[in-house]
């Protein structure tokens, strides 16, 4: 089978050279271990981080060595108890046609339940940042206004149907293209939606919210979080997730100006790692598995197929290619 490693280290926006596509013979499954081939990959922009060198909250990918991300898989063969050949399974080995790893690093689930991918999207991590951001960071209540960036993405368009279904009285995204605003407003339900190339953000945001938004989920950093800045009202709260306009800056960019209403409005705004809040997945899988098995999430997938073109997928998805969730099929 393929692996796919980090060929060398990205400065600035990443291209296909800092990948490499390598044929290797399947790996043998040691004592305790699984041998689990890859059906399905999650490429996601936190990877992006991991191309670089340098401490942050998930050790950097390192050169010459295969890239690693969320995939789900069949057990091809256990030398571990409780597994067996067929079972499908979620775990970090992605990037690979095969892996051997302990057992330990595999949680099992039912493809009767949900299909493979939803556990990379609605069912597994980008479904549970939504969830916790909302629910835990943003600390969201009956009635307010959530604005979200980001919104036609894996993360955006989940967070703006949970914060919905939790009671929301208006939920406004911004997305890159007049495709993605129509896929908000007309699928997902949206109460309001803009193009952020259309105009400045603080402008469209407040026609969307003339009266201003208590929750701001940001996803994307930049002119975006000094726009939400300026539209929060008193007490609002801010579930800082990421900023992925910042990602492949070669050199920082100057800030919000405007960090002084963190101040004069008495925000709070709070950074997270969705790892941090493990004790809502009982919570998260009850509340949004349910509205997922009633029919109330729309969850579109952008699907890439072939390993071989999981680069493509990754460098796609941070360009905006992806509407809903980008995922890779290998198998
Ligand atoms: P998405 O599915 O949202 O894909 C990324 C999207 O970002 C693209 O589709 C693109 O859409 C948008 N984008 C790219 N560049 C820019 C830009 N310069 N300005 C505005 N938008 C841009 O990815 P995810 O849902 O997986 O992740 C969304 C965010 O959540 C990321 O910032 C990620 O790092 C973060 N995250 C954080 C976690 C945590 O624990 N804190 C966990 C998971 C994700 P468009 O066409 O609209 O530009």
């Amino acid at each position: 089978g393929l692996e796919i490693r980090l060929a060398s280290r990205p400065k600035g926006w990443p291209t296909s050279e800092n990948f490499d596509i390598v044929e290797v013979d399947a790996p043998q499954p040691g004592n305790g271990e699984l041998l689990v081939r890859n059906l399905w990959m999650s490429v996601d922009p936190y990877m992006r981080g991991r191309m670089n060198a340098g401490k942050s909250y998930v050790p950097p990918f390192e050169v010459g060595k295969a890239l690693q991300g969320g995939a789900v898989g069949e057990v091809v063969a256990s030398n571990a108890a409780g597994f067996q050949p067929g079972d499908f399974v979620l775990h970090n080995f992605g990037w690979r046609d095969y892996a051997a790893f302990g057992a330990k690093h595999a949680v099992k689930v039912d493809p009767q339940a949900a299909p493979p991918s939803a556990y990379l999207y609605v069912l597994g991590m980008p479904g549970m940042t939504a969830y916790v951001g909302l629910v835990d960071v943003a600390e969201q209540k009956e009635g307010d206004v959530v604005f979200v960036s980001g919104a036609a993405g894996a993360v955006g368009s989940l967070v703006g149907q949970i914060a919905k279904q939790r009671g929301a009285s208006r939920v406004i995204g911004s997305a890159g293209s007049a495709e993605k605003v129509r896929y908000l407003l007309d699928e997902v339900g949206f109460d309001a939606a803009f193009n952020y190339h259309d105009g400045p953000v603080a402008e469209q945001l407040k026609a969307a919210a003339p009266d201003g938004i208590d929750i701001y989920f940001d996803n994307v950093g930049g002119e975006h979080l000094e726009a939400a800045i300026g539209s929060l009202n008193d007490f609002g709260r801010v579930a800082e997730c990421g900023m992925i306009s910042q990602y492949n800056n070669a050199e920082p960019k100057p800030g919000p100006n405007n960090l002084f209403m963190l101040v004069s409005k008495r925000l709070k705004v709070q950074g997270f790692i969705v790892g941090d809040h493990a004790h809502l997945k009982d919570q998260f899988f009850a509340e949004v598995g349910g509205w997922l098995r009633d029919g109330k999430i729309n969850y579109r997938e952008t699907v890439v197929e072939g390993l071989r073109n999981a680069p493509d997928a990754f460098l796609g998805l941070m360009r905006g290619e992806n509407t809903g969730k980008m995922l890779v099929k290998i198998a």
